[in-house]
């Protein structure tokens, strides 16, 4: 069994954390997949980490140009002229790393729409790990769009040549949030559960989200950007309810000892190694399509 293990790299991240967590890895002997949004490709700070990225054996994935509600809504049901943010960061990517992405994660898991969808293609992506099945919208950073509700649990060819790995989820993605939110204990049961599925139907991938940050434990402990007001149980549109920030656990010592628990724990898995998402692309059979009658628009 593959397990995919992602990192989703952001904006507010600490550039010197992507190469802590790369070496980290790679001395752990696993080949992440490094979701980075292609603004970065071109900061000062984050540039030379990132550009470290493949020779440590990890894969560098799309995560959108800027990683901003533009973006989002763009992908959700832009029109293509809208998605040119896609078109320049593919071309940044060669810039920087000398050939073209194969994986692509949309900022928040938001739903692709058609246009987005037939873009990924045109540009030769391979691999999409947006989907987030049956997460529950009320929670995501798009409380008012369809968040993959009625997605396919396993790989999928989301369009010809572009496979879905979607990313381990139910009602909440396998991911950094969820795992600081429920704290250890709950983390690894959760996780356990979605491992007992994946055991027991092959063509689920164990596909699980981590953020740099999660493998520094002498971190200063950093209080969240925003404030808890009334305001904060009210679902916003672009963003959805912001209390969830303030419930996650922001010890950098009991982040690590999480992110340990979660690499254990699939590493535990008998018969299963951990693998780069473009390693699945062309590779699974694949379900036949069958979500394009669905409208994402939500
Ligand atoms: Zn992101």
């Amino acid at each position: 069994m593959l397990i995919a293990l992602t990192v989703d790299v952001h904006e507010e991240d600490r550039p010197t954390d992507v190469g802590r967590a790369a070496d980290w890895l790679h001395e752990a002997g696993i080949g992440a997949t490094f979701f980075v949004p292609s603004a970065l490709f071109t900061h000062p700070g984050f540039r030379p980490h990132i550009r470290r990225l493949p020779a440590l054996g990890h894969e560098v994935g799309s995560h959108g140009h800027g990683h901003d509600f533009t973006e989002i809504r763009a992908l959700m049901r832009g029109a293509a002229a809208e998605l040119d943010f896609l078109r320049r960061s593919h071309a940044l990517y060669a810039e920087t790393f000398g050939g073209a992405p194969v994986s692509f994660r949309s900022p928040a898991w938001c739903p692709l729409g058609q246009a987005a969808i037939q873009t990924l293609v045109d540009l030769g992506y391979r691999v999409d790990s947006s989907a987030t099945p049956q997460r529950l919208p009320i929670f995501s950073s798009t409380p008012y769009a369809n968040t993959w509700l009625f997605a396919r649990r396993g790989l999928s060819e989301l369009a010809p040549g572009l496979l879905e790995v979607p990313t381990s989820c139910l009602l909440l993605p396998a991911a950094s949030p969820t795992f600081l939110t429920l704290r250890r204990r709950a983390a690894l049961a959760f996780l356990r559960l979605l491992l007992w599925e994946a055991r027991r139907w092959p063509d689920r991938v164990p596909c699980v989200q981590l953020h740099v940050g999660d493998f520094v434990p002498d971190a200063a402990v950093q209080p969240p950007d925003e404030r808890l007001g009334l305001s904060s149980f009210v679902p916003r549109r672009d963003g959805g309810l912001r209390f969830k920030v303030f419930l996650r656990e922001r010890d950098p010592r009991r982040v690590y000892a999480i992110t340990l628990g979660v690499i254990e724990a699939l590493r535990g898995q008998p018969g299963s190694r951990f693998g780069m998402l473009r390693e699945l692309a062309g590779s699974a059979e694949i379900a036949p399509v069958q979500r394009r009658g669905i409208d994402f628009r939500g």
